[in-house]
C-alpha cells in the first residue's frame, strides 16, 4: 500500500509519496514502475495539488439508493454515467467558486477510482487490476441547473466542480474498498454517511461496464456515487469529504469574484 500525491516543487507539479508525515519525491512512473525517491519535506509543508490530471471523469448518478430517494428518483437499472471535464478539478484546499447564476450548489462525497493502465471492455472480473487506487471526490453540483436541464454538462461541469484528493492510496483488496465508511462534513458538522458497500453497482462492475463504452486511460477517474445528505454550499463554507482509511479532502468554498 502507497500514498501517491502531487505536489509543486520548485513551481512544477511533481509526483510523490506520502509516509508519515513526510513527502518523498516519486522517481520513475506512477502507472508503471516507480521508487521511493529523497525527502522533500513535512506534509504540512508541501502544497498538494489534485493527485492526477484525468483525460475524463467518468460518474456515476443514484448509485445509492438512500440518495435516489431523497430525489424522489428511483435505482436505475444499469449505471447512469455522466461526464465531468478535465477542467473542473482541483486540489485539496483549492477553493470551490460557486458559479454565477445558479442558487443552489451542493456537495456530494464520493469514492474516486483511479485508474492505472488503459482498459477497453473488461471483465468485471479483471477490472481490478486495471485499478491505481482510490481517492476521495465531491461530485460539486449546481442542483437548479441539474433540473432545469435535460442533462448535466453545466450542473455537474463547470470550473472547480471536481475537487479531487488528496492523495491516491494503491493495494486495496475489492473487499477493502467495498467497506468504507463516506463522510461529508460542512464547517465541521457531519452532513453525509453512508458506506461502499451500499452501492448498487461496485467499483469492479463500474470499470468494466464504462469500459465496454469508451477507453479508460491512465489517470482518468470514475466517481463513484454519493450516498443520502446532500446540501447547499455558502460563501465562507468549509467543506469536508473523508473516506475511512483514505483521507480528507478540504476545500473552502467562495462566490465567483472573490479572491
Ligand atoms: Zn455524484
Amino acid at each position: 500500500m502507497a500514498r501517491i500525491v502531487r505536489y509543486l516543487h520548485r513551481g512544477e507539479p511533481a509526483y510523490g509519496l506520502i509516509e508519515g508525515e513526510t513527502v518523498y519525491a516519486l522517481r520513475g512512473d506512477p502507472f508503471g514502475s516507480w521508487e521511493r525517491g529523497e525527502a522533500i519535506g513535512p506534509a504540512g509543508d508541501v502544497r498538494l495539488l489534485a493527485p492526477v490530471q484525468p483525460t475524463k471523469l467518468v460518474c456515476v448518478g443514484r448509485n445509492y439508493a438512500a440518495h435516489a430517494a431523497e430525489h424522489g428518483a428511483s435505482v436505475p437499472s444499469e449505471p447512469l454515467l455522466f461526464l465531468k471535464p478535465p477542467s473542473a478539478v482541483i486540489g485539496p484546499g483549492d477553493p470551490i467558486v460557486l458559479p454565477a447564476g445558479s442558487q443552489q450548489v451542493e456537495h456530494e462525497a464520493e469514492l474516486a477510482l483511479v485508474i492505472g493502465r488503459r482498459c477497453r471492455n473488461v471483465s468485471p472480473e479483471g477490472a481490478w487490476d486495471y485499478l491505481l487506487g482510490v481517492t476521495c471526490a465531491n461530485d460539486v453540483t449546481a442542483r437548479d441547473w441539474q433540473r432545469q436541464d435535460d442533462q448535466w454538462t453545466r450542473a455537474k461541469g463547470f470550473d472547480t466542480s471536481a475537487p479531487l484528493g488528496p492523495w491516491i492510496v494503491t493495494g486495496l483488496t475489492p473487499a477493502e474498498v467495498g467497506a468504507l465508511e463516506v463522510v461529508c462534513r460542512v464547517n465541521g458538522q457531519e452532513r453525509q454517511r453512508g458506506n461502499t458497500g451500499e452501492m448498487v453497482f461496485g467499483p469492479a462492475f463500474l470499470i468494466s461496464y464504462i469500459s465496454r463504452f469508451m477507453t479508460l486511460e491512465p489517470g482518468d477517474v470514475v466517481l463513484t456515487g454519493t450516498p443520502a445528505g446532500v446540501g447547499p454550499l455558502q460563501p465562507g463554507d468549509q467543506v469536508e469529504v473523508e473516506i475511512e482509511g483514505i483521507g480528507r479532502l478540504r476545500n473552502p468554498v467562495q462566490a465567483m469574484g472573490e479572491g
